[in-house]
């Protein structure tokens, strides 16, 4: 793998629900994926724990999977499914630091939101704005 990006992701579920990867992993198979697709799940917590090992291509975005890291954090959706930031301090907290590391191992081009590159409302916030 040649990891030149990193995808962020929310998990499309509703705010303050947390789930564990283990869901995740089984709700991805279930679309037919060999397990979870993420690299790194954020809880809502801010506790990052690893998903898909980051030596195996990623399964979160079409054209994208081998060459960026998948990070989903938990949320992005209200209680009725309507795609919301939900991400709690800790969450944001979390990515940002997650993406920091990366960003000492490997030259990262570009830090890029899903639906930069697709029409979903993934992960309902502006990434490019944060990341800059
Ligand atoms: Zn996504």
């Amino acid at each position: 793998m040649s990891w030149k990006y990193i995808m962020i992701h929310c998990t499309a579920t509703p705010e303050g629900k947390d789930y564990t990867v283990k869901e995740i992993d089984r709700w991805h198979r279930e679309k037919g994926f060999n397990g979870i697709g993420y690299h790194y799940v954020i809880h809502l917590n801010g506790c990052i724990e690893e998903g898909r090992p980051i030596t195996r291509a990623g399964a979160h975005c079409y054209g994208w999977n081998s060459s960026a890291i998948g990070i989903a954090y938990i949320g992005g959706t209200d209680a009725d499914g309507t795609p919301k930031d939900t991400r709690t301090e800790a969450q944001k907290k979390a990515i940002r630091q997650l993406v920091e590391r990366f960003k000492e191992l490997i030259p990262i081009k570009r830090v890029l939101g899903h639906n930069e590159v697709s029409n979903k409302a993934c992960p309902c916030f502006d990434v490019g704005k944060e990341f800059a």
